[in-house]
């Protein structure tokens, strides 16, 4: 499909560097993964004379810069990947001491930032975590089983037990994202899990108001005294939404039982009804099946006729992990 095209879903393939394990390890490595960023190309290599090629939007190296991954992106932009593939580098990353190295989510909310003015306009956050189907609050943990609410008349989703933060300055920004993930790390901690197993989700909620001259269909003319009241600002609400993914790698059912057993099968479920929603956008299919999963319910508005949605898929170098990979690459298609 197009771009432009309502619903279409943009899709980027980002190659993490090798790490120093991968460093060290034997020299076909780089042939595996082969990168045609002008192309926007990527080949997976199966053998010497033999590989497969696919089309991305985006063709993102190993040397692509932090701030090269964020131009283009708004609405919503999810990253989906096998654990330690670079989902939270890419989104979450806070870049101490290094700004340049700073993610999505700093960056995106520093943008609207420096594009909105404060007195008249605002923008705030909920920062909540998916976990075996439960809602839970990032930015106040005692939230937890928060429900999802979806308005009868308009059909927006809406998350009121959430804590909604507003964001006044850059370094707000930073404190919000740094207490989310220290909460996001504790809550795993007690419920005996890894971050990687829960999907992170940060709503950014834009308001602006514009008044009087600017918009002439907002005066009200009073015929009689032939004075112009006042005219009531008219809001304009929008809505940024960024999700750090379940680590998209298949938990062997046959080794794992009890807990376990559960929260893979409930990351299977969210990420295959994801999966589901986004080949509905992209065959522009008029049902959406948002209801399988809490994930998707969540993300209703990032399904919606006018919504703008990318997904970012991330994986590494190594060929010890060919099957993920190839398989992280057929989910991003899939959604093209
Ligand atoms: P995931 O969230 O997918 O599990 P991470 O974002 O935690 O993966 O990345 C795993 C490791 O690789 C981290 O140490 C991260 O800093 C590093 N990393 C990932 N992507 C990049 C990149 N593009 N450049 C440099 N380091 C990266
Ligand atoms: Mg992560």
């Amino acid at each position: 499909s197009d771009d432009g095209v309502p619903g279409r879903v943009r899709v980027a393939v980002r190659l993490r560097p090798r790490n120093q394990e991968e460093l060290a390890a034997d020299a076909d490595f780089a042939e595996y993964v082969e990168l045609q960023p002008e192309l926007k190309r990527l080949k997976l290599r199966k053998n010497n004379w033999d590989a497969d090629t696919y089309e991305f939007d985006d063709v993102l190296t190993e040397f692509a810069s932090q701030k090269s991954v964020l131009d283009g992106y708004n609405g919503t932009v999810m990253a989906y990947g096998q654990t330690g593939t670079g989902k939270t580098f890419t989104l979450g990353h806070l870049g101490d001491g290094d700004t340049s190295s700073r993610g999505i989510m700093v960056r995106a909310m520093e943008d609207i930032l420096a594009e909105i003015s404060l007195e008249t306009d605002s923008v705030s956050v909920s920062y909540l975590q998916l976990y075996m189907e439960a809602v839970q609050d990032l930015l106040v943990p005692a939230n937890d089983n928060i429900s999802i609410v979806e308005d009868p008349k308009t059909g927006d989703v809406s998350v009121p037990g959430a804590t909604v933060a507003e964001i006044r300055d850059q370094q707000s920004i930073v404190e919000l994202l740094r207490l989310g993930e220290a909460h996001r790390i504790a809550a795993n901690t007690k419920l005996n899990t890894e971050s990687s197993r829960s999907h992170a989700i940060l709503m950014v909620q834009v308001k602006r108001s514009f008044t009087g001259q600017e918009d002439a269909l907002s005066s009200e003319i009073d015929n009689s005294s032939h004075l112009v009241k006042p005219s009531k600002p008219i809001v304009r609400k929008s809505k940024l939404v960024l999700v750090d993914l379940a680590g998209s790698e298949r938990v062997h059912k046959s080794g794992s039982e009890g807990h376990m057993l559960e929260e893979a099968k409930s990351i299977n479920l969210s990420l295959s009804s994801l999966g589901k929603c986004i080949n509905a956008l992209a065959e522009n299919s008029s049902h959406v099946p948002i209801r399988d999963s809490k994930l998707t319910r969540l993300l209703k508005d990032s399904f919606g006729g006018s919504a703008r949605t990318s997904l970012i898929v991330t994986i590494g170098p190594s060929p010890r992990h060919r099957g993920e990979t190839s398989s992280t690459i057929l989910f991003g298609q899939r959604a093209m």
